[in-house]
């Protein structure tokens, strides 16, 4: 099976968080995988059938009381490719069974709330796969490094971030978190890329440049996440992503790894088949 000649190790472990350094990941490597990018892009039209497959099983026994769920956390620097993820990876999987919620700025409603007030809101429902395209980890990266809130605020919030994330995966929900980063000279061409391109201006903010001045900052923000909330049950992946096709490979195996993991069979039928053959040929 291709799986097995391409992939040196499993994914999940070629992108362990534990013991990582920010400031040294290799932003430009393939962690596990041994072929280039047109293997890359062979195997994962294969494995994208795969995953489509595994999230429909998933999807009709939601229709049949499924309670379990899978939660993906896309957290990353501005044009680390979360939103190539979103478009290509979960693009390929039947959207009924998506949800998909992207945090930006709060609102001066979700001002008033506890931070996690509007995540527990887009939490998937059983039998969804759910999909934050930045998340409840904006309270502890964007939000430490501008000081919009005191530090013993945000400082109590891995903590309780750990114990949401606890009882999620106790209440049968799988969280798959990856961290997503893009070397600075790999984020200046993209960002280039949109000022030079109609079609991408839109994706442009001007806030993109002065963030990068903050990349320091930013850097011991993410070390401090992945320290503080790389858990046992919901273990950061740290995901090196300057090139797409090796992005967008990883994340289809982690979400096929999820979704493997619980061990779907289709829903029997609820009726008595034979008869229901009976009946419709003679309707
Ligand atoms: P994107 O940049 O992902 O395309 P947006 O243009 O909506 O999406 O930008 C999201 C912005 O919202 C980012 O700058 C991000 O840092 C910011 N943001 C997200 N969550 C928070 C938060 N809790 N507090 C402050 N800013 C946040």
């Amino acid at each position: 099976m291709a799986k097995e000649t391409s992939w040196a190790k499993p994914v999940s472990k070629a992108l362990r968080a534990a013991g990582v350094r920010v400031s040294a990941i290799e932003t430009a490597a393939t962690p596990g995988f041994k072929g280039d990018k047109k293997a890359g892009e062979r195997l994962l039209a294969e494995r994208t059938a795969v995953l489509s497959d595994l999230q429909e099983r998933l999807y009709a026994n939601g229709r049949h009381g499924e309670t379990r769920s899978v939660l993906l956390v896309l957290q990353g620097m501005d044009t680390a490719g979360k939103g190539g993820i979103v478009r290509h990876v979960i693009g390929s999987v039947d959207p009924q069974g998506v949800q998909l919620a992207a945090f930006g700025v709060p609102t001066p409603e979700e001002k008033k709330h506890h931070f996690l007030w509007r995540i527990r809101k887009q939490l998937p429902r059983g039998g969804r796969i759910g999909v934050f395209d930045r998340s409840h980890y904006e309270d502890v990266l964007v939000v430490r490094v501008h000081d919009l809130v005191p530090p013993e605020v945000w400082g109590k919030r891995y903590d309780e971030i750990n114990k949401f994330e606890r009882k999620l995966v106790d209440d049968g929900t799988v969280i798959v978190k990856v961290a997503m980063f893009v070397s600075l000279d790999e984020q200046k061409k993209r960002l280039m890329q949109r000022l030079e391109r109609p079609d991408k201006y839109w994706k442009y903010s001007v806030n993109d440049v002065t963030e990068r001045g903050y990349w320091p900052a930013y850097q011991e923000a993410y070390q401090a996440m992945l320290d503080r909330t790389d858990t046992d049950y919901a273990p950061w992946h740290v995901l090196p992503c300057d090139h797409k096709w090796y992005a967008r490979l990883a994340v289809t195996e982690l979400l096929i790894d999820a979704l493997g993991g619980l061990k779907l069979e289709w829903p029997p039928a609820t009726f008595d088949i034979e008869e229901q053959k009976r009946l419709l040929a003679k309707a």
